[in-house]
């Protein structure tokens, strides 16, 4: 009986990570290499700082202050 209940949990267990692992998948899309907004190169460093960034320092100021 505790067995099944054991069982149980580790499988909602497992179910809870997979979800979690694809939603991360989801949220990780690739930083744009060229800013979307003025066609510069986005710098390398900027691109890994922030995932799935779309635009240049710049450009990700200026839609911040419209936002
Ligand atoms: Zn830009």
């Amino acid at each position: 009986m505790a067995d099944e209940i054991d069982r149980a949990n580790d499988q909602a267990e497992y179910f809870l990570q997979m979800a979690l692992q694809r939603q991360l998948r989801a949220n990780a899309k690739p930083s744009a290499q060229i800013c979307e907004d003025c066609d510069e190169p986005i710098p390398a460093l900027r691109q890994q700082l922030v995932a799935g960034c779309e635009t240049c320092v710049s450009c990700q100021e200026l839609r911040e202050r419209h936002a």
